[in-house]
């Protein structure tokens, strides 16, 4: 017996929808594309729950006849390419002609739609690929697609979504890279009856500034420098961050001929072009959009991979570098200050610590009577004895192997200090091995919930943008257990009216921003890695600066602390705290 049979094409839409369409954000990119490949000026987003209920996508677009509103829901119906050859001169969004079949089999649809030369449009009503009405309708030019109750008919997928907030995020970030490359459309972002975004028709950096813009403050394209080159191979355009604003909520985009890609080989390129102009983990925001000829690069992309092939990805890094470096030099913007080549913190000149400031922070004074160690002390330092067996690499660390801490440290240039040690001499990082030991700390306080807090004199006011709005709820909890006493003001704003003790003295919002930015780099949803984000900008900002004097007794605390720690010769982050000059290497020397 032949045991072949073709799937029923419900089925297979099903099973293709398990790729095109994995979330509410994947579904509401296929809608919106489609509105701008059918030439839209002006599309309207309409979100219940986060899109687990309603996805409505309006456009005032050339809309569909009666019979080809039936057939877009037909597997392979597209009206954007005929032949294979078309797939190599793409300038649509779509061509696979597999999202609304794919959206059909997974939710239950409503269009309607009607072209300008037509009197009447067409409702059709599609449930899990049935069609359940199709009649005529009046209604404007254009197409008004509500997708509701997605994944109504498979359980499993549902189960699958993450919470509505992150759900809206995913749907917001989605969102952010289709409307700041198409500025000339003009969007409305609602959800449960809530404006989340209201952009005009705009020019590419009008639109940013109102994406990534806080209400009422056009800075944040006040940090962003243009660029701009044209050679035969690819034309680059957009704005790069200048370098002295560079980590404090980077937003980085890359589009190809108006499609948002990943690169990670470009971003090198960018990054290569700021080097030496950015200190630690910063990184710089950049909108940069390039227009190649479509035939050069790979157009076969999976609808939800971002990922695009370039015929000459090597000399489009070398445009890209040379062009991003002369933005940034035709503008002066690099800093005339010296940096570590490691790129950590600006080296300061030996004894500024009462002038020290971090970089790029608002400026602030250093109260030169902060004992950086006072609230670390929680847990009673013993001098424990031969600590120097620590350092034979060998030697497993126990309790009982506790070190004695040598009362005869020296500070070298303010950065580092010297501890003799059996195994040779060890240059141990003040900045790192400090931030190393409050890590460690603040992730005690993020587990149990109880941490020291400096109330504020004058509350301070955070102003965020939509997404961090979102992102900065999920998180709020976290950051009062850790000390921040926070509570949401308005729709986009928070008050701070009390700090981590260790904080005090400092610009609070700065470092809520680091860490907001370090959160959302991570772009997961896992509360643990959140945490160690958290806990690992909390700890740069407030660790001891470089520059700072060390007294004996503050020294050997520091010291005295790090080596408590099980493993203190790298920062969460993998970064060296200890280095050591062995006796063999000195005697070398002479
Ligand atoms: P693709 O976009 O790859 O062609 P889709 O399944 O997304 O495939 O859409 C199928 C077809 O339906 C499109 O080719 C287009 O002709 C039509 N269509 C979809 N959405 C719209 C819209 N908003 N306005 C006009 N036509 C549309
Ligand atoms: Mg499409």
């Amino acid at each position: 017996m032949d045991v072949i049979r073709l799937l029923p094409d419900s089925v297979a839409n099903q099973i293709a929808a398990g790729e095109v369409i994995q979330r509410p954000a994947s579904c509401l990119k296929e809608l919106v594309e489609n509105s701008l490949d059918a030439g839209a000026t002006r599309i309207q987003i309409i979100v219940r729950d986060a899109g687990r209920t309603l996805l409505q996508v309006i456009d005032n677009g050339q809309g569909m006849s009666e019979t080809d509103a039936r057939m877009a829901f037909e597997r392979h119906a597209t009206s954007k390419i005929r032949e294979a050859a078309d797939l190599f001169n793409l300038r649509t969004m779509g061509f696979r002609g597999e999202a609304l079949p794919s959206i059909c089999a997974v939710a239950q649809v409503e269009v309607l739609t009607r072209r300008a030369e037509d009197e009447v449009g067409t409702l059709l009503e599609i449930h899990g690929s049935q069609v359940v009405r199709q009649e005529p309708a009046t209604c404007p030019v254009g197409t008004n697609m509500k997708v509701k109750n997605l994944f109504f008919n498979i359980p499993v997928r549902r189960k699958f979504l993450k919470t509505d907030q992150t759900e809206l995020r995913n749907l917001l970030s989605e969102f952010y890279r289709i409307v700041l490359v198409w500025p000339q459309v003009q969007f409305t972002f609602v959800h449960n009856d809530e404006i989340m975004h209201e952009l005009p028709e705009a020019s590419f950096k009008q639109r940013i500034e109102q994406v990534f813009g806080k209400p009422g403050k056009p800075t944040f394209t006040l940090n962003l420098v243009d660029i701009h080159t044209e050679t035969e191979l690819v034309t680059i355009r957009g704005l790069v961050g200048k370098p002295e604003a560079a980590g404090r909520g980077a937003r980085q985009y890359f589009f190809v001929n108006g499609r948002f890609m990943r690169h990670p080989y470009f971003h090198k390129a960018v990054m290569t072009a700021y080097t030496n102009l950015l200190t630690g983990d910063q990184e710089p925001s950049y909108f940069i959009c390039m227009e190649v000829n479509p035939e050069n690069i790979d157009v076969n992309i999976h609808p939800t991979k971002t990922e695009i092939k370039f015929q000459d990805e090597q000399p489009i890094f070398q445009i890209l570098l040379a062009t991003v470096r002369e933005a940034l030099g035709k503008f002066n913007v690099a800093p005339s200050l010296d940096f570590d080549r490691e790129g950590y913190v600006e080296m300061p000149t030996p004894n500024a610590s009462s002038t020290y400031r971090p970089a790029n922070r608002l400026p602030i004074q250093v109260d030169t009577s902060y004992n950086p160690f006072t609230r670390t002390h929680e847990r009673p330092v013993a001098a424990p004895a031969n600590w120097q067996s620590l350092y034979e690499p060998q030697l497993p660390q126990e309790e009982k192997d506790k070190p004695t801490i040598p009362s005869d440290i020296y500070q070298y240039h303010g950065r580092y200090l010297l501890v003799p040690s059996s195994e040779g001499l060890m240059f141990v990082d003040q900045h790192r091995a400090h931030t190393h030991v409050l890590y460690k700390t603040y992730i005690d306080q993020l587990s149990h919930g109880q941490a020291p807090v400096q109330q504020l004199l004058f509350p301070e006011v955070l102003d965020l943008s939509a997404d961090d709005m979102l992102l900065f709820a999920t998180i709020a909890e976290d950051l009062r257990h850790i000390g921040f006493d926070i509570e949401q003001l308005g729709p986009r704003q928070y008050s701070i009216s009390g700090v981590p003790s260790l904080l005090s003295g400092q610009d609070p919002i700065s470092t809520l921003q680091h860490i907001l930015s370090s959160v959302r780099e991570t772009g997961t949803t896992a509360t643990d890695v959140w945490r160690r984000r958290i806990a690992l900008a909390l700890a740069a900002d407030t660790a001891i600066p470089y520059g700072k004097t060390l007294t004996p007794a503050e020294k050997e605390d520091l010291i005295s602390q790090l080596f408590h720690q099980s493993d203190y010769r790298y920062t969460e982050d993998g970064k060296t705290i200890i280095s050591v000059l062995t006796d063999e290497e000195l005697e070398g020397k002479f």
